[in-house]
């Protein structure tokens, strides 16, 4: 058996929020909207169950972005001061808020809704939240004067609430850290310290995605500016892989990342992508069987999580559901199921 998973997101109903857009707005107001956001969660564990995923999220239903969807619940920022900030090394500029005060969470923010997915899928559930480096990439800090301080606080947030997830149920509880890629040193100088610390007092397991971005135009044009090869992993997984982290996720689909770089994380469990989520074009059971036959060459198959390369929220709902369908049919046909 080769296990499956999902990096995360899902794309929301078009009765939910605006398809198709990755800062779309909601579409209903109040109780209306809490009740349809468990309604569109429900829909994806079923069609995840469906396509025989051994992992099930609840697609990020629930939030309308991955780190804002957190961010709106913490006190110490100020979301009337914006500041201009090139996020990811400059690839986009955006005027994001600011902290002013020290980071603490208001209440527990996504422990109902791991509740809610717990309540209604036997297999591993598996909850995602913005890892630290990738949150202080998105937030402009006028009150901690140094991006590591300030992104061990938020660590300690996160630790606060991945225990409150994990009390709700979730078996893996997942970072995200598309800021490695562009921070490729510093991830390795602190970023990795900051997961253990936000992991710290877990006993589920925890998983780190580590991506490309999703397949929007601004990634699209940065990553033809990043060579033959993208090597950006190569500066990290020996850091990761000497952590307590359990699960990592890469690129691997239709990617320049040479695949030898999975040899550099021999003590992890791999989430190797792939799922392009840069196309609409819809794999078939037998690309992802090939994927994950050319990625055992590397990493045994005991180890290998069958993922998307990133979430799946830009694309159209029917191709997001046929390529998990193609995620789970491709997992059995190379176990020779
Ligand atoms: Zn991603």
């Amino acid at each position: 058996m080769i296990r499956t998973a999902t990096a995360g997101s899902l794309p929301k109903p078009a009765w939910l929020a605006e398809p198709e857009k990755l800062w779309a707005q909601w579409q209903l107001q109040g109780d209306a909207l809490e009740q349809a956001k468990r309604d569109a969660a429900l829909i994806w564990i079923k069609e995840q169950e469906d396509a025989g995923l051994s992992t099930i999220c609840e697609g990020e239903q629930f939030r309308i972005h991955f780190v804002h969807g957190i961010l709106e619940h913490v006190a110490g920022i100020d979301w009337n001061v914006k500041t201009k900030m090139g996020i990811r090394n400059d690839r986009y500029v955006v005027d994001v808020p600011t902290v002013t005060s020290p980071v603490k969470r208001k209440y527990p923010i996504h422990k109902a809704e791991a509740e809610f997915t717990r309540a209604h899928t036997t297999r591993m559930v598996k909850f995602t939240m913005p890892g630290p480096m990738t949150i202080c990439d998105t937030i402009a800090d006028g009150h901690y004067g140094s991006r590591v301080d300030m992104a061990m606080a938020f660590a300690d947030l996160l630790n606060e609430e991945a225990r409150d997830l994990e009390a709700a149920g979730a078996d893996i509880v997942q970072f995200d850290e598309p800021a490695f890629n562009a921070f490729t040193a510093e991830a390795a100088e602190w970023g990795v310290a900051a997961l253990e610390r936000a992991k710290r007092g877990l006993k589920c397991k925890t998983a780190v995605h580590i991506c490309y971005g999703y397949g929007i135009q601004a990634n699209i044009d940065w990553k033809k500016t990043l060579g033959e090869q993208w090597r950006q992993y190569e500066s990290f997984f020996p850091t990761l892989d000497a952590s307590s982290i359990d699960q990592v996720s890469l690129e691997f689909a239709n990617s320049k990342v040479p695949p030898e770089l999975m040899r550099l994380l021999p003590n992890k469990d791999v989430m190797v992508g792939v799922i392009d989520v840069a196309t609409n074009e819809i794999e078939t059971p037998e690309d992802v069987a090939r994927r994950i036959e050319a990625a055992s060459a590397f990493v045994d198959p005991q180890r290998i999580i069958a993922c998307t390369n990133c979430g799946m929220a830009p694309l159209p709902r029917h191709v997001a559901v046929g390529k998990l369908k193609a995620l789970g049919a491709g997992a059995r046909l190379a176990a020779g199921e």
